[in-house]
């Protein structure tokens, strides 16, 4: 990221007119969003709405629901669902979406005439004027901190809480490789903003209803070993279905969490969750230790994501996704 794009940014949100006859902005976060596709946008939000930007919306494509742990986002109150989305707003900013395949009908809104786009994905296709998109970061969320410091924006409670869901869920709580000294110094300062930590983490990672636990106790004891695949690197995966989500009682995005316990499993570098959709397709997750290139997997089913952790749209029954997968990692693309 060039000093230029930088100031491209800010001379963007800079030169937006507030106020109720303002000028129109919206942000958008990808289809299906995570903790840190919703925390960077909504913390983004909060920043524009104290600068008096009054004419400001944020959505995401698809059904309007979110995770129950993301319900009480500060901001969540400039959400709104796709259709009410602004038509013709001055400026789109899109937060943590690495591809236009990711923002569904809302790509028709790339016509604005001013697209900024902050990301953190190496897949990133740039479809914005503005790039803002930094592979180094370890979530979107540092560079929605890079941009409000360029700004002169201070972070308070709400922003810093926004900020914090977002970094602590793709860091998986400080946890992966890219846990850098820059995240925890972020990290502290979002801290000394005011917010409350344990608070956080209990409500985004560690609390579920009883039916997702049974849930999740089902998903993982159908879980199949296959040693020998990824070159003997070995990959473990699972599947559930929309029968499984009825039975218990549970929404689709229940699911998501499913691959962090599969991804455990010590005999296998990688590891996949295949989650029916709605639609009668599979959301396809893909996880390696390190040993495989997940994303290139991804990549050429059509999906992306990062080298660690990626997906993709699967197609057929789930034994014949497992098995795409499993050819790809063995035929030399890793
Ligand atoms: P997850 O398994 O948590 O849904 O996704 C892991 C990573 O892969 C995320 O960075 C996400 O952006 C990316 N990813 C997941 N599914 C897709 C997909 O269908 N298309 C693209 N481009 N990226 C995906
Ligand atoms: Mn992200």
């Amino acid at each position: 990221m060039t000093e230029t794009e930088w100031s491209a940014a800010v001379d963007a949100v800079r030169g937006l007119t507030p106020g109720p006859d303002g000028d129109e902005v919206q942000l958008i976060c990808h289809v299906n969003p995570d903790g840190d596709a919703l925390g960077s946008m909504l913390g983004f939000a909060l920043a524009l709405r104290e600068r008096g930007i009054t004419r400001l919306r944020a959505t995401f494509p698809g059904d309007f629901e979110l995770p129950t742990p993301y319900q009480d986002l500060p901001g969540v109150e400039l959400l709104v669902p796709e259709p009410e989305a602004f038509r013709a707003p001055a400026l789109v900013m899109t937060f943590d979406v690495a591809a236009e395949s990711r923002l569904g009908d809302l790509v028709a809104l790339l016509r604005a005439p001013c697209v900024v786009v902050l990301d953190h994905h190496a897949s990133n296709t740039r479809f914005g004027q503005v790039n803002l998109v930094d592979p180094r970061a370890a979530a979107t969320s540092v560079v929605v901190d890079g941009l409000l410091s360029r700004l002169g924006v201070p972070l308070d409670a709400a922003i810093a809480e926004c900020l914090y869901v977002a970094l602590a869920t793709d860091t998986g709580s400080f946890k992966f490789d890219m846990t850098t000294p820059e995240v925890h110094e972020l990290a502290a300062r979002l801290i000394a903003a005011g917010i409350s930590p344990g608070d956080i983490s209990r409500r985004i990672f560690d609390t579920r209803p009883f039916g997702a636990m049974k849930l999740a106790g089902e998903v993982i004891g159908r879980a199949t070993l296959d040693p020998t695949a990824a070159g003997g690197q070995g990959m473990v995966w699972t599947y559930a279905t929309q029968a499984d989500l009825a039975r218990h009682d549970q929404r689709p995005y229940v699911l998501d969490t499913l691959i962090d316990p599969v991804r455990g499993v010590a005999e296998a570098d990688v590891a996949v969750v295949i989650k029916e959709t709605p639609q009668g397709d599979w959301s396809v997750s893909l996880r390696s230790k390190g040993a495989v290139d997940v994303s290139r997997v991804a990549v050429s089913l059509g999906g992306g994501g990062h080298r660690l952790a990626a997906g993709f749209t699967g197609h057929g029954t789930p034994e014949e996704v497992a098995a795409t997968v499993k050819g790809l990692l063995a035929a030399n693309l890793i």
